[in-house]
């Protein structure tokens, strides 16, 4: 099959790279002409495992190719993917001026009939919109399908779930449609779920919403362990035993970020506020979200009440471990407000410190290692469970100049913190000494 993709982002270049592995000849198609250059030459403009080296292998079997040109990318496509962004607009809702934008294009660029599959995640009726776009531009010259077919991949192991996710959801209007993006799909194994345009629409934000949820519930359940000397870590453990429940996304800390989350819960308030349902749940979700992320701050003015002209290392800057991506990232607010008291921020992250550089307050300073950040630092703060940090020699934090760490992921173990004479606070645990 000839593909085309328009966007190249963590969701338009993984699947490219995907559907290329799989067999099919896909043509990936984006705006940014730097981002383009790089893939040619071989260098993927994201961190994700695997995804190099897939893109490399594909490209050399010229089954997978870039361009900034749309009409040469969808020359001879047979179905064109939509994965540009969709951020959020000031009132929380989606911003589909990318999704129009692209598909303007098709509409501009293609000389025969094709399937247009959105990836992107959009609001209930944005695929009908896409459609109403590109025909009322066509002139009834060439026939468009639309097919609503939501990614749900994790950034961090965006490739691996490509090959491995739960469902392939597939919402289509006409068995043809149907029949080809099945088609298409089948080679990764992956079970198929079928079901109507609006309904896939909305299976992607009741998705991210329900999983928002989990995670806002567990926060406000291990603040109320921390003030009635429970630890989170067991009831967690014994919730999940619960088959009902299941363990995944009950692990507290300090609330979600990335580029998913904050954006669809917020949209999904709007498209119910759209017709006039006041989403009252999901509403408590962000609020508890938004109050979680300063949890940090409040935990280190416990401990020291004056941060000003104090170094205090931040361990982790991107929203979870194995991406750049700073995305609604915990550590943004966090710097900010670091630096608003007159702290001196030292940061380190495996990765994402070269993305965080064009993003945090351009007064942090990056370390080149956890080492160096903690050095003579007054505390040091967690936001991001990479390997690298969970697995760090305790003994470092004897070089700092108080040996304090403020946990946002309940990296470590409190008896070894205590054993190693640190300070030790973390989320709905009780705290050393
Ligand atoms: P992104 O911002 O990383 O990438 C979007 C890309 O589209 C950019 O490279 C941009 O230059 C390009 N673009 C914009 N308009 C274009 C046009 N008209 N023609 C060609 N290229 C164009 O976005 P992303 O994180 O990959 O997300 C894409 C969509 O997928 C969003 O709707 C998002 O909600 C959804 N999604 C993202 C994830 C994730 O983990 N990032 C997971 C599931 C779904």
């Amino acid at each position: 099959m000839k593909i085309a993709v328009i966007g190249t982002g963590y969701v338009g270049l993984v699947t490219g790279v995907s559907l290329s592995e799989i067999g099919h000849d896909v043509v990936c198609i984006d705006v940014n002409k730097e981002k383009i250059k790089k893939m040619r030459q071989g260098i993927s403009p994201i961190y994700e495992p695997g995804l190099s080296e897939m893109m490399m292998k594909n490209s050399a079997a010229k089954r997978l190719s870039f361009t900034n040109d749309h009409r040469t990318g969808m020359q001879q496509a047979d179905v064109i993917y939509i994965a540009v962004g969709t951020p959020e607009d000031p009132d929380g809702s989606a911003d589909l001026s990318f999704v129009d934008e692209a598909s303007k294009n098709i509409a501009e660029c293609i000389d025969h009939n094709v399937i247009v599959v959105t990836k992107s995640t959009v609001p209930v009726g944005t695929n009908h919109r896409i459609k109403e776009i590109i025909n009322s531009r066509l002139m009834g010259r060439f026939t468009v399908e639309v097919v609503s077919n939501p990614e749900f991949l994790k950034e961090g192991s965006a490739i691996y779930d490509s090959f491995h996710g739960d469902r392939i959801v597939i919402g289509a209007e006409n068995e043809h449609a149907f029949g080809v993006i099945e088609q298409i799909n089948q080679p990764f194994n992956i079970p198929i779920f079928k079901t109507d345009i609006k309904s896939a629409e909305m299976i992607k934000y009741a998705s991210n919403a329900f999983l928002a949820t989990k995670i806002s519930f567990i926060n406000e359940i291990s603040n109320i362990c921390e003030l009635v000397g429970a630890n989170i870590e067991s009831v967690s453990v014994g919730m999940g035993l619960d088959q009902r429940i299941g363990s995944q996304f009950l692990k507290a800390g300090i609330g979600y970020g990335g580029s998913c989350f904050p954006k669809d819960t917020k949209a999904l308030i709007q498209i119910a506020g759209n017709v006039e349902y006041e989403f009252e749940l999901l509403k408590g979700v962000v609020n508890v979200n938004k109050m979680q992320q300063g949890i940090l701050i409040r935990k280190l003015k416990e401990c020291v009440s004056d941060i000003s002209g104090k170094k205090i290392a931040v361990l982790g800057l991107s929203f979870k471990p194995n991406t750049d991506d700073l995305r609604e990232s915990a550590s943004i607010l966090i710097t900010e407000e670091l630096i608003k008291q007159g702290a001196l921020v030292m940061a380190y992250d495996p990765i994402a410190m070269e993305n965080a550089k064009s993003i945090l307050n351009p007064l942090v300073c990056y370390a080149s290692s956890i080492e160096e950040a903690v050095e003579n630092s007054e505390a040091a703060l967690i936001i991001t469970d990479w390997d690298e940090i969970k697995n760090v020699d305790l003994t470092v934090f004897a070089k700092m100049k108080n040996p304090l760490v403020i946990d946002g992921r309940n990296c470590f173990s409190i008896n070894e913190m205590a054993k190693n004479k640190v300070e030790y606070r973390s989320i709905g645990r009780p705290f050393t000494p």
